[in-house]
């Protein structure tokens, strides 16, 4: 038998007719519509042929019909939903940007009034000029406590409202877990004392913490919050307590625990709701319902978590994981020097732009305490900088959001004035975005000091200012 392959020699009509077919279904292959098949022959059977070859073509071209039908169809609903999400998004980011600027606008124009109801009630209970009766004295620790709680909340909401839009600006960095600690537990220690509740450190003394990677300030916010609610929450005589150790090789858990009221098991879930009190606000326990979910979003925030575990009428526990670390290096070689004592006997001439009226009166009452400062006053910018020119004095105190210029550009052209540019400027404001204080200290502000004013610290910063300027520290 010849197994050797036959070279086959089509007839002429049938070979065009091939080679038509394949050309045809090649255009068909590429997306192109095929087309006709056409024979100049006679001849029946290659008739039949062309027939059939166009009876296939013709499918096939409905079947491309189809396709390109389909594919228009799906290509319109991808443009559709395409422009429907894009829509959305814009929709969600405007909405997004203009509740972001509204709470921030909002925190601000509440800091303002703020201002002067805590400014005014610390400095009428500080005044060695006019003592209050206890009575009195009472009434406006009433005052100065409401005013701190609503700045509370005010923080918190604004706070929720940057997480929400993802522009929390954290420091992670290694930090020292007894210290975050202890200068947590010494911020509730007045209310653990008021309270006459015990403090018990449950950590093992003979174990060496390791570090913890978070933002120093917002942890020791979470930590406080926990506190305070073992405090708020306990029993006459009850205990907080606090228990710190390393698990699972990468984490810290920090337990903060109560011997207080508890949580009922059916309303647990309702936790970390905001604004749920859990049937609390009925027992004239101050809160607000913002703290624990806050808590938690920071922590989430720092690569960490919150949870907690309660029986009602026993007590709580609510544990804090944030990743371990190495061990920071120690700051009690700076702590070791303590605060620096000054003497308030301060001297020189202060200026302060500020648009607000009862801002300037309560600064004038401020300073008035010191018979040595002379505050001079300006309601605009324009009107600071012409002042700061004439007078050179010695400090200037700037808000920030100004009618006209506004506090930044002042600056940033004070610090461009050859004879004015030495004169330190503390910034002075209630819109506490991040990037409003990072926008003051590029344009070279001295120091940022937040509305409403924490009177004691900022007349220690002026008097140091004052001092320096005197020489008396130089
Ligand atoms: P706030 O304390 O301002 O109401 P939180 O968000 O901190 O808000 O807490 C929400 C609710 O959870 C509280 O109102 C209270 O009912 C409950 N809660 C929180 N911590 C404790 C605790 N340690 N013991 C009992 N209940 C607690």
């Amino acid at each position: 038998m010849d197994n050797a392959a036959k070279s086959v020699t089509l007839e002429p009509g049938l070979r065009d007719a091939i080679v038509a077919l394949i050309g045809q279904l090649r255009l068909a292959r590429d997306g192109n519509m095929p087309g006709q098949v056409r024979f100049n022959d006679e001849d029946p059977e290659l008739k039949a042929l062309a027939g059939l070859i166009n009876d296939i073509l013709g499918n096939v071209r409905s079947e491309v019909d189809h396709l390109q039908d389909v594919n228009r169809d799906l290509d319109a609903l991808v443009r559709q939903r395409t422009a429907e999400l894009e829509h959305a998004k814009t929709l969600a980011e405007i909405g997004s940007t203009q509740k972001s600027k509204f709470l921030a606008q909002m925190s601000h124009e509440l800091r303002t009034p703020l201002n002067s109801i805590i400014g005014f009630a610390q400095l009428l209970l500080d005044s060695k000029k006019e003592h209050l009766s206890e009575r009195q004295s009472k009434q406006v620790n009433h005052i100065l406590h409401g005013g701190r709680h609503l700045l509370g909340l005010i923080n918190d909401v604004l706070d929720l409202s940057m997480i929400e839009n993802g522009k929390l600006d954290l420091n992670l960095e290694a930090v020292e877990t007894e210290s975050l600690i202890s200068e947590s537990i010494e911020m509730v220690r007045p209310l653990i004392d008021r309270d006459g509740l015990t403090f018990e450190n449950r950590t093992d003394p003979d174990i060496e913490l390791p570090g913890i990677r978070c933002d120093f300030l917002r942890a020791k916010q979470c930590l406080i919050n926990l506190l305070n609610n073992a405090c708020k929450y306990n029993t006459p005589g009850g205990t907080v307590w606090v228990e710190t150790k390393a698990f699972k090789d990468d984490w810290v858990r920090i337990t903060v625990g109560d011997t207080g009221i508890g949580i009922p098991e059916a309303r647990q879930h309702e936790l970390f709701r905001p604004f749920s009190r859990l049937g609390r606000e009925e027992t004239g326990i101050e809160g607000s319902g913002v703290g624990l979910l806050l808590t938690r979003l920071l922590l989430h925030a720092m690569g960490g978590m919150l949870d907690f575990d309660s029986d009602e009428g026993k007590g709580s526990r609510f544990w804090i994981d944030l990743p371990r670390t190495e061990r920071p290096v120690s700051s009690e070689t700076v702590l070791e020097m303590g605060p620096v004592e000054i003497e308030k006997r301060p001297q020189g001439v202060v200026l302060y732009i500020e648009d607000i009226a009862s801002n300037v009166q309560l600064m004038r009452d401020m300073l008035g305490e010191y018979t040595d400062v002379q505050v001079l006053t300006a309601a605009s910018a324009e009107e600071g900088i012409a002042l700061a020119l004439e007078q050179l004095p010695d400090l200037i105190i700037m808000d920030i959001n100004l009618g006209g210029m506004n506090g930044i550009d002042a600056t940033r052209y004070i610090k461009s004035v050859p004879s004015i540019s030495n004169i330190p400027v503390f910034a002075l404001t209630g819109d506490v975005q991040e990037n409003t204080r990072a926008r003051c200290e590029e344009a070279g502000v001295a120091a940022f000091f937040e509305k409403p004013i924490k009177v004691n610290a900022f007349i220690d910063a002026v008097c140091v200012v004052l001092d320096q300027r005197l020489g008396r520290f130089l």
